[in-house]
């Protein structure tokens, strides 16, 4: 197995157009995992980790540009300002050295239904982007149309992750996920939530209830039109429970989980309905927090 060292960001994207097979390595705690387990034999491994650049982020006050290998550790100590709901869903990721080695980046490679990045990055609305590039160009892929099936992404052979570009939180966001204990679990089935006052729309994402990542859309536009029509954007004013049921009802319709080893298909559905309500619940409850305090 050939080891592919490059030193910068160009090099890196010439390495993997001359070998399309190679197999990027980040933080390595998928890669390290599946090639112990033998699940890969890459005819070559090609390590990011000396490419500063992907472990860089910037802010310019609407759109964060995170490099794709910023670890976990970094996005909580530094993002959760601007990019809650991500933060919150790296603080569930796996332990300590888990989240000290991986990142964002790895977790898009590797597509798993159960990448806690995955809701958190759907629920911060349509403009979050994967930025690909290759020595062809640079692409940036809407985080809609990046996930393609089981483990499955949209990157050419050639390409790499080179950032993630998620907007500047603008209402309050939250991340929950369930798992078989408490922490160092995959989830059994989890869910983000973002508010969107500035325009007047709310997001959803599923994890681990489907093939791949989705948002739950018949409920992110049904209470984007209870908001709007009510007046509640401006008034910051209680939702009412038989909003806040449906809305559960509506995630819970969106999802298509399978029975497997961590849960069955009945017990995310209504798992995913329960974290819908309280992700609500939160966060509208922060939102009229601050409506009531900007009066
Ligand atoms: C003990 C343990 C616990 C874990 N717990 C969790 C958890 O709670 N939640 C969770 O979501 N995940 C968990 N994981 C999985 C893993 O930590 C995450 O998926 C993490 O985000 C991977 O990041 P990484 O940098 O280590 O990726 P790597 O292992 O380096 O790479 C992962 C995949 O992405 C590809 N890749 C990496 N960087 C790039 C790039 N720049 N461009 C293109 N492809 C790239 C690789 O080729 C590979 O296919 C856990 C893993 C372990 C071992």
């Amino acid at each position: 197995m050939e080891f592919l060292r490059p030193a910068t960001w160009d090099e890196a994207l010439a390495a993997k157009a001359e070998n399309p097979t190679a197999l990027p390595i980040a933080g390595g705690t998928d890669v390290m995992v599946e090639l112990n387990f033998d699940v890969h034999r890459p005819s070559a491994i090609l390590d990011l980790n000396r490419v500063t650049e992907l472990t860089e982020w910037t802010n310019d006050g609407a759109v964060v540009r995170l490099g794709a290998s910023v670890p976990y550790a970094r996005i909580i100590a530094e993002l959760s300002g601007p990019l809650p709901g991500l933060a919150l869903a790296a603080r569930t990721v796996g332990s300590p050295q888990i989240r000290n080695r991986g990142g964002v980046g790895g977790n898009l490679g590797a597509a798993s239904p159960a990448g806690d990045s995955h809701p958190a990055l759907l629920a911060a609305g349509r403009d979050v982007f994967v930025e690909a590039a290759s020595v062809r160009g640079t692409r940036m892929i809407p985080i809609d149309d990046f996930y393609l099936g089981v483990k499955r992404n949209c990157l050419a052979a050639d390409e790499l992750i080179r950032a993630v570009h998620v907007p500047v939180a603008d209402g309050p966001q939250q991340f929950s996920k369930i798992g078989t204990r408490n922490a160092m679990v995959i989830a059994v089935c989890a869910f983000g939530f973002a508010l969107h006052p500035k325009n007047g729309t709310v997001g959803t994402g599923i994890g681990s209830a489907a093939p791949t990542p989705r948002r739950a859309v018949e409920a992110e536009e049904y209470l984007r039109g209870v908001l709007t029509e009510r007046g509640l954007w401006e008034s910051g004013g209680p939702l009412g429970a038989e909003v806040v049921q449906r809305f559960g009802e509506l995630v819970k319709a969106a999802a298509s989980p399978i029975d497997d080893v961590r849960g069955t298909a009945d017990y995310r559905r209504h798992a995913l309905a329960v974290m819908a309500r309280r992700t609500l619940t939160w966060c509208w409850n922060d939102y009229g927090r601050q409506i009531r305090s900007a009066a």
